[in-house]
């Protein structure tokens, strides 16, 4: 099996052959089709298995397949390092596709947040971003999250361990009710899945 088995956009499979990806890891051949079809899904992967790409590539999929531009997905991560990990990804595998993403963390000092802030004012498809940092954002006024269609939570469990469930369910009431949400954590504690009750719609599980 190769990523041909999922008929990416041309420009997308441009990316990943740039990015000398070749064959899908076990969490991308599982989860991949079940967020082409739409499907909201909770997923426990490891750090390690290729599970950034397992909910990237679908969604820059979708964005480059149907056209839309504007800020349609927001991805909530737990540190600063990994909202760069992520967009640094994203990035490669949009190199072909005029797909943008901006990570938003906190913690930097007052550059970091203006170059932030006039970032997003240019305009984004995606937003990667700590949930703390989001929220500050949010109370300026200056992002509209009308549009958004995908929210994905990575490592999950590790964002509600640092404290973030709050300032993740006032984020989520800024978003459209109808909208795919995909949630990825290493482990699936009871207390994940009672969170995920509230976020997720007859989620599909995958467990690797
Ligand atoms: P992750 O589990 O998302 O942190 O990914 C771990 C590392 O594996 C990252 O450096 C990815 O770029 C790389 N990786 C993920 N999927 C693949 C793949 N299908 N082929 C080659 N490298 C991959």
């Amino acid at each position: 099996m190769d990523f041909n088995q999922f008929n990416f956009e041309p420009a997308l499979k441009e990316g990943l052959d740039a990015m000398g990806f070749e064959k899908p890891t076990p969490i991308q051949e599982s989860a991949i089709p079940i967020i082409m079809k739409g499907k909201d899904i909770i997923a426990c992967a490891q750090t390690g298995t290729g599970k950034t790409a397992a909910f990237i590539l679908p969604i820059l999929n979708k964005i480059a397949k149907s056209g839309i531009s504007g800020l349609n997905t927001l991805i909530l991560a737990p540190t600063r390092e990994l909202t760069i990990q992520i967009d640094q990804q994203i990035q490669g595998f949009s190199y072909f596709l005029g797909i943008s993403s901006i990570p938003v963390y906190g913690g930097g000092d007052g550059i970091v947040w203006e170059q932030q802030r006039k970032a997003l004012e240019t305009g984004t498809e995606i937003i990667v971003a700590t949930p703390g940092r989001l929220i500050a954002l949010l109370s300026s006024g200056k992002i509209n999250f009308d549009k958004i269609q995908h929210l994905i939570l990575d490592e999950a469990d590790r964002m509600l361990d640092m404290g973030f469930s709050d300032d993740i369910l006032k984020i989520v009431n800024y978003l459209p009710k109808k909208r795919q949400t995909i949630l990825f954590s290493a482990t699936m504690p009871p207390k994940i899945r009672q969170f995920s009750k509230k976020l997720l719609h007859e989620p599909e599980e995958i467990s690797l």
